[in-house]
C-alpha cells in the first residue's frame, strides 16, 4: 500500500494547489485524524426476492455473470456488517442493526459485541447512514430499552425529516409502510439524544459527511481519518459483483434509482483514486475491502 496510497500531507498540499486553478474548483477540507481501530461486526443476513432488488432482471451484457450465479433460488442472501471503531474515549458504531422485529435471520448485533469483547455501554456514539429497518431498527432491544445505553445518536437532518414528513407514507409503496411507522417510533426512542448533521460536516473528530443520497434522500457515507482512512459507505454500494461491475445499473432498493447510481459511481472512483479502505454493508466476508478499477469498470478485493 505504502508505495501507491497518497499520504495526509501530500493529499492536502494536492487538493491545496488544485484550489489555485480556479474559483470553480471544489476544494476539500481537511479534517482531522483520530487513532481508532475500525472493525466490523455482523448482524445477521438478509433475503431479498431476486425482483426486488432488479426489477429489470439482470441485463444480458455483464459478461461471464448470470443470476443465478449471484442470486440462487431467486433470493439475493446479503450480509449485514455493522461498524465499529474503537478511539481512546470509546467506541463509536455506524448503524444498529434490524434488532429482534424484522427478519428472524437479522438481529444478531448483540451477542456478535459480546463475542468481540465490545460492552454496549462503552458506545459513546451511533452515526446513521441511513433509517431503513435492517440499519435502525436494533437501537432498541426486546424490552424496547436503548441496545447502547449510553450513547449519543447522530443523522443526517435530510433523512430525520424525509421519515417524519407527511409525505412519507405516500412515497415509499405499499409494501413498505412499515418502513414509515418503525423508523417514526424507533426515532421516538432517541429523540432526547439525536444530533444533526449535513453532508460535508464533520460530525465526530476526524469523522466526515459525506453526501450518498439516493438509496434514501439523507442516506449519508462517512470517511473514518485517522492511521488507515475507512469510509463507511453503507447501502450506496451494496452488491458484489454487481455495485462494481455496473455501477450505474438502477438498482431496485434506491428510493432514487438514477441519484443512487450517480453517488456508486462518485464514491468507486474516490475510493479506487485515493485507495481508501471501505466498508459495504452488504457485501460479503464481513463488508471490507478495497476497490480495484478493472477495464472501464470496479473490482472488489475483501479483506483489511
Ligand atoms: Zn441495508
Amino acid at each position: 500500500m505504502e508505495g501507491n496510497a497518497m499520504n495526509r500531507r501530500e493529499f492536502v498540499t494536492r487538493t491545496a494547489a488544485f484550489g489555485l486553478i480556479g474559483p470553480m474548483v471544489f476544494q476539500k477540507r481537511a479534517f482531522a485524524a483520530e487513532s481508532g481501530k475500525v472493525e466490523t461486526i455482523s448482524d445477521g443476513f438478509l433475503e431479498l426476492p431476486t425482483n426486488f432488488l432488479l426489477p429489470n432482471g439482470l441485463p444480458d451484457n455483464i459478461p461471464g455473470m448470470s443470476l443465478e450465479e449471484v442470486a440462487a433460488e431467486g433470493t439475493f442472501k446479503v450480509s449485514c456488517n455493522v461498524t465499529a471503531v474503537r478511539r481512546p474515549n470509546g467506541v463509536v458504531v455506524f448503524d444498529c442493526g434490524a434488532g429482534p422485529n424484522f427478519m428472524p435471520s437479522a438481529g444478531d448485533l448483540d451477542q456478535n459485541f459480546a463475542a468481540a469483547g465490545i460492552d454496549p455501554e462503552e458506545v459513546t456514539d451511533v452515526i446513521f447512514t441511513h433509517a431503513h429497518p435492517d440499519h435502525l431498527w436494533g437501537v432498541v432491544d426486546d424490552f424496547d430499552e436503548l441496545l447502547f445505553p449510553e450513547a449519543n445518536y447522530h443523522i443526517a437532518q435530510t433523512e430525520w425529516d424525509f421519515w417524519n414528513s407527511d409525505g412519507a407514507l405516500g412515497t415509499v409503496g405499499e409494501e413498505r409502510q412499515s418502513f414509515v411507522v418503525g423508523a417514526q417510533n424507533r426515532f421516538d426512542a432517541i429523540g432526547d439524544r439525536i444530533a444533526f448533521f449535513e453532508p460535508g460536516d464533520e460530525v465526530l473528530t476526524g469523522i466526515e459527511a459525506v453526501d450518498a443520497k439516493g438509496h434514501t434522500p439523507g442516506h449519508t457515507a462517512f470517511v473514518v481519518h485517522g492511521d488507515e482512512p475507512t469510509m463507511v459507505v453503507g447501502d450506496a454500494i451494496s452488491n458484489n459483483p454487481i455495485s462494481f461491475l455496473r455501477p450505474d445499473l438502477a438498482w431496485g432498493a434506491d428510493m432514487d434509482p438514477d441519484a443512487g447510481a450517480e453517488t456508486r459511481k462518485r464514491l468507486l472512483d474516490r475510493l479506487a483514486s485515493e485507495r481508501m479502505r471501505f466498508v459495504g454493508f452488504h457485501l460479503p466476508d464481513g463488508g471490507m475491502g478495497h476497490v480495484e478499477r478493472k477495464g472501464g469498470a470496479y473490482r472488489f478485493v475483501a479483506g483489511s
